[in-house]
């Protein structure tokens, strides 16, 4: 209860505070707090008065958090900035310490999995931005990238987002002025977790059941956006010549290089055979970046720049890349490509969009979709988004679809239902109809991986297969004009599947972004954002921790109407 105890004030009369310390008792004062918490955002605008109290919690939510701290001095240009990020090993220690529940659970997964120096769990790191503020007014100077890790071993429970632990944030106006960007702050974070006093190359004490034991791990698997891989590692990423670092022989099409390419070794975005691609090894990368090195100071501006254009990389001396000791623990092959951002934030809405347009040339359009989706629809009870009607709504207005991944996933079904329902027996559009039917074919394979693992290598293969087959029809549909680098890089999830035995994506960690969003929204200044962010978001992991029930439970009860279970995935 040390949360709660009484706080002092220097309000007047204190009829604005709840917290007056001679009226309120200890009960009282821990359920305002609760509701507080519940909804932070109730603090703004309230008053200096409550601010303070605020802070004050902070400030006591520190001293629990604080031995898991380190500080990092980032390169940046007018000299050093000082870095809050949590140790993973010793964060671990204290979430398994304070938290019977996941105690119990990883006990059971330990058991199934021992971790030894031979046999280390598999890391799983994080990363993302996301723009505090609300959809209308985002606040950009607060934009931030945030990391969580979880294991492997968890299997399943890893589509919870208690499993998935804080152990860094920082703002983009940081990362901006730093030496190397976030490949840079990654290495720090990465070089803590395996080289740190405490760490997980050596193994780090663990106290689960009668005696405290060593626990190991290394980096299996690094999920994330495009984009984040790539500030990661400090590639050129999809607007380069090599869109996908992994495979040697793609290249963009603005490059304009397979015309010239006689041997057809070369490969477009457009190529669905994912045999044909030549795989790039962790070694030949980490040549490849090595050789980048040693260039730097023989070649010219232009040469050695076309040189890092070539390679698909660029020279941070200061980044992950450049950190050899670090190779044995994260490798570049553990970077995985997210079908929710590559279908659910992609590839999925631009194939709505292009659909509707073919559609508009029968004279059927987003309006026409709209009234369908008016009808009667019902929604399982598990579904808390937007209801078909009012995303329908919004795409009506701006003729396309821009919602959010929750969004797609509600709307796509009722598209394909209005597609095979109303377009199919036009006789019209075969091609375009053959593409979309082939793209909700792989997302709602997708969505049956989701609940599985291990993942059928019969299904696995199925993907694979329905992949080729869209890619196949798209480019039939709509020209590899409109092929988009997400279509090359979904291409590598079956295989990364296989390797993993579980299909990661990043839709548990949107829904924990909501709850870090609000945590910076209330009443943060941004001189230390990073570590006062962190700390809430740590405790309140370390709540949920304490209260969650990793038992195996039924979803809940579907409430469906005879159309839906045909539109509903
Ligand atoms: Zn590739």
């Amino acid at each position: 209860m040390s949360l709660y105890k009484k706080v002092k004030t220097s309000h007047g009369d204190g009829s604005l505070l709840p917290f007056k310390e001679s009226r309120v008792t200890s009960a009282s004062l821990a359920r305002i707090l609760l509701k507080i918490k519940s909804n932070p955002e109730a603090l703004d605008n309230i008053g200096d008065d409550v601010l303070r109290v605020r802070r004050n919690i902070d400030a006591q939510l520190l001293q629990e958090v604080e031995p898991v701290l380190f500080t990092v001095n980032l390169p940046v240009k007018d000299g050093t900035y000082k870095w809050v990020a949590a140790s993973p090993p010793k964060l671990l220690a204290l979430l398994l310490r304070r938290c019977a529940a996941y105690r119990s659970m990883f006990e059971e997964k330990l058991l199934l999995y021992p971790s030894t120096p031979e046999s280390p769990w598999g890391l799983i790191v994080y990363l993302d931005e996301l723009t505090p503020g609300n959809i209308i007014r985002p606040d950009n100077a607060r934009k931030t990238t945030v990391v969580y890790m979880s294991f492997l071993q968890l299997g399943l429970q890893l589509r919870r987002e208690e499993t998935w632990f804080p152990v860094a944030c920082v703002r983009h106006c940081v990362l901006d002025r730093t030496d190397g960007g976030a490949s840079t702050a990654m290495r720090a974070l990465l070089r803590e977790t395996f080289f740190g006093d405490e760490n997980f190359s050596h193994g780090t004490t663990v106290h689960i059941g009668s005696s405290p034991m060593l626990f190991f791990a290394k980096v299996s698997q690094v999920i994330a956006d495009e984009p984040a891989l790539k500030e990661m590692w400090g590639w050129k990423g999809h607007a380069g010549i090599k869109p996908c670092v992994f495979c040697k022989n793609l290249v963009a099409k603005s490059s304009n290089l397979c015309a010239f390419d006689d041997s057809g070794y070369l490969k477009d975005l457009w190529e669905p055979r994912v045999d044909m691609f030549d795989s790039a090894s962790d070694v030949e990368l980490w040549a490849a970046f090595d050789n980048l090195m040693t260039q730097k100071t023989m070649l010219g501006v232009t040469k050695f720049d076309k040189l890092e254009k070539a390679v698909g990389m660029n020279c941070l001396p200061t980044g992950l890349l450049a950190d050899v000791e670090l190779r044995a623990m994260v490798s570049p092959s553990s970077c995985r490509y997210d079908s929710c951002h590559c279908y659910y934030q992609g590839l999925a809405g631009w194939e709505m969009n292009l659909f509707m347009a073919s559609c508009s040339e029968l004279g059927i359009t987003f309006n026409d979709f709209q009234q369908y989706c008016e009808a009667g629809w019902m929604r399982p009870k598990a579904c808390k988004s937007s209801s078909p009607k009012q995303i329908s709504t919004v795409a009506a207005k701006f003729e396309s679809f821009k919602g959010m991944a929750q969004d797609i996933l509600v709307i796509l079904p009722l598209m394909r239902h209005f597609a095979e329902t109303v377009i199919a027996p036009t006789g019209e559009l075969t091609k375009q109809l053959q593409s979309f039917d082939a793209m909700c074919e792989c997302v709602l394979l997708l969505q049956q991986m989701k609940h599985m693992c291990p993942v059928p290598e019969s299904l696995r293969q199925l993907l694979k297969r329905e992949q080729q087959k869209h890619l196949y029809f798209f480019v039939a549909a709509y020209g590899q004009e409109h092929v988009k680098p997400k279509h090359h890089y979904a291409l590598h999830i079956p295989s990364q599947v296989e390797s993993d035995k579980i299909l990661l994506d990043c839709f548990v960690h949107e829904r924990k972004h909501k709850e870090l969003k609000q945590l910076i929204n209330s009443g943060l200044v941004n001189d230390g954002l990073e570590k006062t962010a962190l700390v809430r978001v740590i405790h309140s992991n370390i709540d949920a921790l304490q209260s969650g029930n990793f038992a195996n439970r039924l979803l809940g009860s579907f409430a469906a109407s005879s159309e839906l279970e045909v539109a509903s995935w």
